[in-house]
């Protein structure tokens, strides 16, 4: 029995704590928040006051005949309307501009914290999770203001406004309606109970029925050349199914909640009408309490009927607040605590004894160590899953590396301000990523301090302006998301002329595996080298032009350095990797050259 309360107790102080969290958020809007509760509580009296001046009205003056009387009444009554009608407008405005203002913010700041945080965590956590948290959840959280917190204070008010009234007017009248309040409350607690269960079930089909969609449709190509679209739509009508029939579950308590409440105030109606009937007689009930307790009645059961539903939303908001809280709370970031801001670099880059691993106990580069010059270019080789890449993610600082160094004009790179250190260094990853928006805006990346102008000389160098101009629209071409209407050379030109005009110290090129025809290929070759000129250049290369340019090979195996050298040098190993990889890849092309 202990453990139970103590287990209920806990439950409720977390509650609390997680509704105290998310008004906070209110802060910056105290004055509406304070106007919203001011508010609440002036309503709650003007809506008590209207039936007790009907009653006035007909004990003191209808019976009385006093027309003058009925009529100040009846306009003391008008106006009170009036007056109730614009506050409660105010009222309901205020607690909407309150929530929407709040999660307003709030989406600002979960978008920000999601784009400070580390790659490790994209690797671990799908998209559709982090898009239902700044989309879904904080829409949700909404209704914590809007229709949670300060309007179930202004029911409660109301509530115990009305009783006061009632018991005011006639004690022993409301007795007799109160009769019935068990079996309300009963019912109260019987159907939220049940809806916050299917509430539940009805958020997890929809969570789910995201999820199959998403991704669905981003590998419509898979499926449709795989011909699986029939089993699929079997998969969707079952899905589909469940979600009907978590929400229908949904509607049914509801149908017969509602019908039952009142079913219950129709029974407490009969009550007072026979109870106040057979004491009219003797006085003790005046006609004026028969007009009014109907009304305050209906004004008692109104809000009973509402808070039920009103303390499910609010849990829901709470407990789309606990998993936006737990997005924010996350700590992955990069620690970005160097000072040194980078200026311009002359671009010496050296890797000293590094090891990295993605996930403990799984070193993917070993003791890494070596140098690049000043305006040198490496280029590195290696078969699938060596580490290619990993080493540029760790250059740019996308992970922490475990053991080792790596300096950039002689100082580690942790020492440099992230942001700084990032702009000086301009990457083409392996496969292209296009926003959708314009072709200027994909190179610019928004960034208004680069020209039209700019772009235009920087594609001129590369090569890619010929091609870009003959789009519709030339560089205001809409291209679609990821770029699926531009062919694989072309969005490697744009990804070029991105780096490019960025003007970087150091150039990382990841180059694609894909083969394209001779004629891009050169095309390509000669935006390569124009790259690279005059600047510190990494190359993951897969074509032998681009490697015999590099004044030095690094060939990766399994992690660790196999070779070093020039080109030249290192076709003179006997049994040496790159010449090994040279006679098998690159024979036959160098026949043909
Ligand atoms: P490719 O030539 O195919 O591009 P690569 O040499 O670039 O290969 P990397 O991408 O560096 O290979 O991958 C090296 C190893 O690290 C692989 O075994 C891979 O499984 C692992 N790996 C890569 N990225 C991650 C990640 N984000 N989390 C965990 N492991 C990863
Ligand atoms: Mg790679």
């Amino acid at each position: 029995m202990f453990r139970w309360n103590a287990v209920v107790m806990d439950k409720n102080k977390f509650d609390l704590f997680l509704l105290g969290r998310v008004l906070r958020l209110a802060k910056p809007y105290r004055k509406i928040f304070a106007a919203a509760g001011i508010l609440a509580v002036v309503l709650a009296p003007i809506a008590i006051m209207r039936p007790y001046l009907i009653k006035v009205m007909v004990d003191d003056y209808v019976f009385k005949f006093d027309v003058a009387g009925m009529t100040t009444v009846a306009m003391i009554i008008i106006g009170l309307l009036l007056l109730e009608v614009v506050l409660r407008y105010f009222f309901i405005y205020s607690t909407n501009l309150l929530g929407q203002s709040v999660i307003r913010d709030l989406r600002v700041k979960v978008f920000k914290h999601i784009l400070s945080l580390k790659l490790t965590y994209f690797d671990t956590t799908p998209i559709g999770t982090s898009t239902t948290r700044t989309i879904n959840d904080i829409e949700t959280i909404n209704t914590v203001f809007s229709q949670g917190a300060i309007t179930i204070i202004a029911d409660i008010l109301t509530l115990f406004g009305v009783l006061g009234i009632m018991l005011f007017t006639s004690w022993k009248l409301t007795l007799v309606c109160l009769t019935v309040l068990p079996l309300l409350i009963i019912a109260s607690y019987v159907f939220k109970e049940k809806v916050k269960a299917s509430y539940q079930k009805v958020r997890t089909q929809i969570s789910k029925m995201n999820a199959f969609l998403q991704e669905r449709i981003t590998g419509m190509r898979i499926l449709q050349i795989f011909n699986v679209e029939e089993k699929e739509m079997e998969n969707f009508k079952k899905i589909n199914r469940d979600y009907t029939q978590a929400n229908l579950d949904s509607i049914l308590y509801y149908a017969i909640f509602f019908p039952v409440v009142d079913i219950i105030s129709a029974a407490a109606l009969g009550l007072m009408i026979w109870w106040g009937a057979s004491h009219a007689l003797t006085g003790e009930v005046t006609p004026g309490m028969l007009v009014a307790f109907p009304i305050y009645l209906n004004m008692l059961f109104r809000p009973i009927r509402m808070l039920a539903d009103r303390f499910n939303t609010l849990q829901m908001g709470l407990v789309a607040s606990e998993r936006v809280f737990n997005l924010l709370d996350k700590q992955q970031h990069i620690k970005d605590k160097g000072s040194i801001t980078a200026n311009e670099w002359k671009g010496d880059v050296e890797f000293d004894d590094v090891t990295f691993s993605y996930t403990p106990n799984n070193d993917i580069l070993k003791n890494l160590s070596f140098k690049i010059n000043s305006g040198e270019t490496l280029a590195i080789v290696g078969s699938t899953g060596s580490g290619k890449t990993t080493i540029i993610n760790i250059l740019n600082r996308f992970y922490e590396i475990r053991k080792g160094k790596i300096l950039v004009d002689g100082v580690d790179i942790r020492e440099y301000d992230l942001q700084s250190y990032r702009s000086r260094i301009a990457v083409v990853l392996q496969d292209v990523f296009l926003f959708s928006g314009t072709v200027l805006e994909n190179i610019t990346l928004r960034d208004s301090e680069i020209t039209k102008e700019q772009v235009i000389e920087a594609s001129k160098m590369i090569g890619a302006h010929e091609f870009i101009e003959k789009l519709p629209g030339g560089y205001d071409y809409k291209v679609m998301e990821r770029g699926a209407t531009l062919s694989m050379g072309q969005r490697q030109l744009i990804s070029f002329v991105r780096a490019l005009v960025f003007n970087p110290d150091i150039l990382i090129l990841d180059e694609a595996t894909s083969s394209i025809d001779p004629e891009t290929e050169s095309v390509i070759q000669y935006a390569i080298e124009q790259l690279i000129a005059k600047r510190t250049s990494i190359i993951i290369a897969h074509r032998l032009s681009t490697i015999r340019h590099a004044d030095n090979i690094m060939v990766l195996d399994k992690g660790e350095i196999a070779e070093f050298g020039p080109h030249e040098e290192l076709l003179q190993l006997q049994d040496g990797h790159y010449r090994e990889l040279y006679e098998m890849q690159f024979a036959q092309i160098s026949v043909s050259e």
